[in-house]
């Protein structure tokens, strides 16, 4: 557990008073300041985890507001949503930062209009503490907005802020965010210390003994519920160069399944959803005693939901039995994590697939019956060293396969080996603004492929 309170903001705690007054927690979930942003089964499962750890307390009240809600009622145009539960998010354009000047694109504030976001403050009662999480670095400055937000209303409250970035760079967090406390990595593991310091003993465990499985997560608090977050298993046994996930959680963990399950269940008979997204980075590793049985599960208990992998699958994992069992327990979209063919940059960069892995799963996925050409296969753009006619050669070779190419960019992740070589290269510093690791600054700042390179992947 590692959690550090800048500065002296947050106010020593009161004496406990006999009958401590119900606390107010509110949970924010920020805006995204980007070139584009799009809700691809995107959810802020973390925070509604920490909802749900909230909800073990006696005298909290939750409160939650999503200012990536695609569903409020005061969106000024409703946002398109695909069938299998994807859509376009509301963006205003905004004043593109200096650093990010070269590239060509408008920048733009995707979420809620910041009237309807003020309104929903002001609706909501005082709170004691907000907790926001944010994912990407470069997405520090919806943090910072809704802090200023925070403060213009109330003051200064004690503001907690989770979530990768973070966790990734917490003293940029600290100096730049305008948060209080930064949370470094997995949110149980703070709790008990770090609410008694914000609320003293206000917040007493429902239970003496809090249970060891994380609760599942407060979905109520979503507007809609038919696309709705699932994780199976935390960490991935791999290394990959570019890849944040062992930094986030270093070890490999599958939960119990009769809890996954359960979860499921009620997913579907409770919230009433439809689509499922797996937050998994590594689903099918340990398949046959954690997928198969989990797939055997929810055919057994008739959970008819749509199945989702935006995290991508290991293609290597992808044989006969699993394909089948995925085509049967109604999985419907497919993401592979091919990355490259090229066997050098396979080499350096991850081990977890080979460049003849594709078409063995393409062909276990034709006779379970998918459509290839519905099938996606990411490729990795803007890795350093490799070059545009690589990735040409790449994409080429998915659509040869007849299944779908997507671009995977490269946004360089403090921390990982690839980030390590740019800042030896002098390419960046340690202090860097996370702004440049923006997933589309390699092709106009700072990377090995030309602005026109990159916009003739992007058409191809
Ligand atoms: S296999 Fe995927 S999740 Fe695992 S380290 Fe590599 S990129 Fe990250």
């Amino acid at each position: 557990m590692v959690f550090v309170t800048v500065g002296v903001r947050v106010p020593p705690s009161a004496p406990p008073p006999q009958m401590p007054s119900k606390k107010n927690i509110l949970l924010i979930n920020p805006w995204i300041y980007d070139f584009t942003a799009y809700d691809f089964w995107m959810k802020p499962l973390g925070l509604l985890y920490v909802a749900s750890l909230l909800k073990q307390y006696s005298n909290l009240s939750v409160h939650f507001i999503d200012c990536l809600d695609r569903y409020h009622p005061l969106l000024p145009k409703k946002s398109k949503t695909k069938n299998d539960g994807r859509g376009s998010i509301t963006k205003e354009e905004s004043k593109k930062p200096e650093v990010l000047m070269d590239i060509p694109r408008k920048f733009s504030r995707y979420g809620l209009p910041l009237d309807v976001f003020r309104d929903e403050i002001r609706r909501t009662p005082l709170p004691d503490a907000v907790f926001l999480s944010c994912t990407m670095t470069y997405w520090y400055p919806g943090v910072q907005a809704v802090i200023e937000e925070i403060r213009r209303t109330w003051g200064r409250i004690p503001v907690l802020l989770g979530g990768i970035y973070p966790t990734l760079i917490p003293d940029h967090a600290a100096s730049q965010s305008g948060a209080d406390v930064i949370i470094r990595g997995p949110a149980e593991q703070f709790f008990p210390e770090v609410l008694k310091r914000i609320l003293g003993d206000a917040a007493a465990p429902i239970s003496e003994k809090p249970s060891t499985e994380l609760p599942q997560p407060a979905f109520e608090l979503l507007r809609s519920k038919e696309v709705l977050p699932l994780i199976t298993s935390r960490g991935c046994p791999f290394r990959c160069s570019f890849c944040a996930g062992p930094l986030l959680y270093p070890g490999f963990n599958q939960r119990p399944l009769g809890s996954v399950a359960d979860e499921l269940e009620k997913d579907l008979r409770i919230h009433g959803a439809k689509h499922i997204a797996f937050y998994d980075d590594a689903l099918l590793i340990n398949k046959e005693n954690h997928f198969f049985p989990l797939l055997d599960e929810i055919v057994r208990r008739g959970l008819n939901l749509s199945f989702h992998t935006p995290n991508g699958l290991h293609v290597r994992e992808i044989d006969v039995p699993t394909a089948g069992m995925m085509k049967k327990a109604g999985f419907q979209s497919l993401f592979l994590s091919q990355e490259s063919f090229d066997s050098g940059v396979l080499a350096g960069a991850c081990s977890k697939v080979e460049p003849a892995d594709l078409d063995e799963a393409l062909n276990h996925l034709d006779k379970a019956g998918y459509i290839r050409s519905e099938v996606n296969v990411y490729l990795l753009v803007g890795l350093p060293g490799i070059h545009a006619s690589v990735v040409k050669e790449d994409i080429r070779r998915v659509r040869k396969l007849g299944a779908r190419p997507r671009l995977a960019y490269f946004s360089p992740v403090p921390g990982t080996v690839e980030w390590r070589k740019l800042v030896e290269k002098g390419i960046f510093a340690e202090d860097t603004d996370p702004l440049l690791h923006n997933k589309l600054a390699f092709a106009y700042i700072w990377g090995d492929i030309t602005p026109e390179e990159f916009e003739s992947l992007t058409v191809l």
